[in-house]
């Protein structure tokens, strides 16, 4: 469970020194299964208009759709993905305000409330944790994808482990190397990264066997499009996506000035509720949940807009006819 404080510790550093956002644990390939466990996403020229828009993720479905902001159309005659996709999209993109939508002869038609603003991100970091590097599991062979697809500007691994000449000649030299420290954030910068090409085709792993991998390229619109579904993503996930503990044991803990993080004062360490807490835990003491207002917190610490002014024009109408 160490991975897990070693990601909190890593996320409430960087939010602290830095005005975009964070999240973690997002899908970042096409194809595949790689998961990156920190993004950072740096705002671009149109963020606030991102902000003004929802506080959640605008489905990428929704955003490749052809509804547009003039006549509303038709739901079903937007979408060129599977219907179950299409009318799943159409449903969050109007709670989240990105659609208007009224009824027509019993039917939905749907316009945009505002164009999407394409240019709300700038560079996307991936940062991969391995506080242990005498444990490195899957590492090498995640970064080395991370380098061959380059769907980010950059990826950094950040350890708490010394790292040794054997350690760096096993790390891809684009990756940069993160020597960091829970309290104190960056410890030393062991090695910069090397920008990445996310604006040229990419080579993504799909399947591994023991003679041969077979690859699969990524375009560059296909990269794109991944980059801003891992910015969407990102901009509605944050990273306190943890439980709030039911035992009297829990406390809200802190880490460079992120509070309402999940603290156990029986063990003496931040935990990772989800895989700790419950009656299996010897020092279980059942009690009401934490009270985590972690919505709140991370209003008052980041420029992601809790409860955004939107765009709609008027309140979506279904029971209008
Ligand atoms: S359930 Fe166990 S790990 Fe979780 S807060 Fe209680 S004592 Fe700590």
């Amino acid at each position: 469970m160490r991975e897990f404080a070693f990601e909190l510790a890593v996320c409430a550093h960087l939010e602290a020194d830095f005005d975009g956002v964070v999240s973690r644990q997002l899908g970042a390939s096409l194809a595949g299964t790689r998961v990156m466990d920190v993004v950072r996403v740096e705002p671009g020229p149109e963020f606030e208009d991102r902000t003004r828009l929802t506080a959640g993720t605008v489905p990428d479905a929704a955003i490749e759709s052809r509804v547009g902001v003039g006549e509303a159309r038709y739901w079903k005659d937007c979408f060129d993905c599977h219907p179950e996709r299409a009318r799943e999209a159409t449903d969050r993109a109007v709670e989240t305000g990105f659609f208007e939508s009224e009824r027509r002869h019993g039917r939905e038609y749907v316009r945009r409330a505002v164009r999407y603003p394409e240019h709300w991100f700038g560079e996307l970091v991936g940062i991969e944790n391995k506080p242990d590097l005498g444990n490195p599991g899957d590492l090498e062979r995640q970064l080395r994808t991370d380098v061959s697809l380059g769907a980010f500007d950059a990826v950094v691994l950040a350890t708490a482990s010394h790292v040794t000449g054997a350690h760096l000649h096993r790390i891809p030299d684009e990756v940069g190397v993160w020597r960091f420290d829970q309290e104190n954030g960056i410890d030393e910068v062991v090695r910069e990264p090397t920008p990445l090409a996310p604006d040229e085709p990419g080579v993504e792993p799909v399947g591994r066997e023991p003679t041969r991998t077979e690859i699969r390229t990524a375009s560059p619109v296909e990269k794109a499009r991944l980059r801003r579904r891992i910015a969407e993503r990102a901009y509605g996930k944050g990273w306190r996506t943890y439980d709030a503990p039911a035992c009297a044991n829990a406390a809200a803990g802190e880490y460079a000035g992120a509070r309402d993080l999940p603290f156990c004062e029986w063990k003496g360490r931040f935990v990772h509720p989800a895989a700790e807490c419950g009656v299996d835990c010897p020092g279980h003491a059942a009690a009401d949940p934490l009270d985590l207002d972690l919505d709140a917190e991370r209003d008052r610490r980041t420029p992601w807009v809790r409860d955004p002014a939107g765009y709609r024009r008027r309140q979506a109408g279904l029971d209008r006819f």
